[in-house]
């Protein structure tokens, strides 16, 4: 079981009804058992299934509907239709879920016994049609669910539902998630700013402004015994590359990044957040040089991409929405392989056949996407209020597939958008000391950079080789925002008809619930 999962768990409820009697309702039940059992016992669903039993009237579905809203543990709900459930007695049930759905078209038996199958059978396996009737009623009530079809044994219909349980495990703890800001947006910028308010009763995410001078409190406080012993964990976990800088200034400013870091976890633990938000420009005291000098001496980057690994969400230039998101995909992605990071458009390598986008940042890369051992380093750094040699990781990133996703604000509502990218050997930048990843966009670097241009996407994103955009989706969904997702089957047209058709969806899908 994955540690950030164990206090988690879904619940199962099968839909049946007292027509064909209870014999009938002991068969389903039994059933019921058998295969969320089976569905545990597999390793796919990351999250524990528990079974409710049957709902078998219209008092019995709210109950239970009910219980999951209230229950802290459960983070969303799988309905199955075992016979016919008539759908009205889900109407207040539905009305009173407040969790992610999962509506789960499947039946207990694979193959119609030929020989055998009489009128019982086909009334005690009912899904092919109680599944409908269930769906019906969801659609009317424009509740917000994802729907699996297939055999409940099948790994493919079970990997569908673990994409869900994963994403249902980010909503709830979205719920949870205070987001720091030290110092606030860059100045004159749009795409990181927008409504907080918008985004925490949406998303949950709460962000809060938090004092440069008081992080700067605790810096002062950090020991030199604790920074010693922060550098000598660097030693080991890194390659130590003392270039141009020198030995003096490589070990001083590492020192002094290392006490950053051991401020930056202070303050985030005693104020319960797991995301937060540097900006180059606020460090605390301005001059360097003046007597008494209380502040940052360069970028906490190192910091950054220490705590992002760790699933602290991060965002730069005060990015409070790539920060969040970064904590959920790094919940989401927990006990996968490849590794997840907050990234930026940086720069553009036209070429034959192979156009690219550079992604990097200044400093900020996490390392959980490095195809090799990172590398400590201190060069200098040009940008903000710190001129400073400056220390952080540096490496190359996996090849291969992955998604990017952002959320903006575009007055009238949230929208999330996602890309997928071919991420490909990069050739050698020996004047670049920055951690980076090189991708295409897909279906092609000039439809899949135009389209995320024409969604109003952002220069960060939160990238990751293992979530798809079949999570995000699932989870804009349980966030009731939109999301448009480029991929292959992208064409210009289609997304541009995309964008106007969701311009009018959103505007009625208030006065619709
Ligand atoms: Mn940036």
């Amino acid at each position: 079981m994955i540690k950030e999962y164990e206090n988690f768990e879904v619940w199962f409820i099968t839909g049946a009804q007292l027509l064909y009697g209870g014999d009938a309702v002991v068969q389903v039940d039994g059933h019921s058992k058998e295969m969320v059992e089976g569905l545990n016992a597999s390793g796919i669903i990351p999250v524990k299934v528990v079974y409710k039993g049957t709902a078998n009237s219209s008092d019995q579905v709210e109950a239970v509907m009910k219980a999951a809203t209230n229950d802290a543990k459960c983070v969303g709900v799988i309905t199955w239709m075992h016979t016919f459930s008539p759908a009205k007695m889900w109407i207040k049930g539905l009305q009173a879920l407040k969790k992610p759905l999962l509506h789960f078209h499947t039946q207990y038996n694979a193959e119609i016994p030929w020989n055998d199958i009489d009128m019982d059978f086909m009334n005690l396996n009912q899904s092919a049609h109680g599944d409908i009737e269930f769906g019906h009623i969801c659609t009317r009530m424009r509740v917000q669910r994802k729907v699996v079809v297939g055999y409940w044994k099948s790994g493919e219909a079970q990997k569908k539902i673990a994409v869900w349980a994963r994403a249902a495990v980010a909503a709830a703890d979205a719920h949870d998630v205070r987001c720091l800001m030290f110092g606030m947006n860059m100045n004159n910028v749009a795409v990181t700013d927008g409504d907080r308010v918008e985004f925490e009763q949406r998303l949950g995410y709460h962000v809060d402004y938090y004092p440069v001078s008081s992080l700067m409190d605790y810096f002062k406080k950090v020991s030199d015994a604790d920074t010693d012993a922060l550098v000598e964990e660097y030693k080991k976990l890194y390659t130590i590359k003392i270039d141009e800088s020198g030995e003096k200034v490589y070990w001083e400013k590492v020192r002094n990044a290392a006490k950053a870091e051991i401020a930056l976890r202070r303050v985030l633990a005693d104020e319960g957040a797991k995301a937060f938000t540097t900006n180059f420009d606020d460090l605390g005291d301005a001059d360097i040089d003046a007597p008494g000098f209380v502040g940052f001496d360069q970028i906490p980057g190192l910091a950054s991409q220490r705590l992002m690994q760790e699933g602290i969400g991060f965002g730069a230039e005060g990015d409070w929405k790539t920060a969040c998101l970064c904590r959920s995909l790094w919940v989401m992605s927990r006990g996968l392989p490849n590794g997840n990071s907050f990234l930026e458009d940086y720069t553009l390598n036209f070429a034959e056949g192979k156009t690219s986008i550079l992604q990097s940042h200044m400093l900020e890369v996490c390392p959980l996407i490095a195809s090799d051992k990172p590398k400590l380093e201190v060069h200098f750094l040009g940008i903000g209020i710190r001129k400073q040699q400056t220390a952080r990781l540096v490496f190359t990133s996996k090849t291969g597939c992955g998604t990017k996703a952002t959320v903006v604000d575009l007055g009238n509502r949230l929208r999330m958008i996602t890309q997928d990218v071919e991420c490909i050997e990069p050739k050698p930048m020996p004047k670049l000391p920055v951690a980076s990843n090189l991708w295409v966009p897909q279906p092609s670097f000039e439809v899949g950079a135009g389209a995320w241009i024409l969604a109003g996407g952002t220069h960060h994103s939160a990238f990751s080789y293992d979530i798809t955009a079949e999570y995000w989706e699932d989870f804009a969904e349980m966030m009731d925002i939109e999301c448009v997702c480029i991929n292959k089957d992208t064409t210009t047209s289609s997304f541009k008809q995309l964008l106007r058709n969701n311009e009018v969806y959103y505007m009625l899908n208030k006065a619709l619930k």
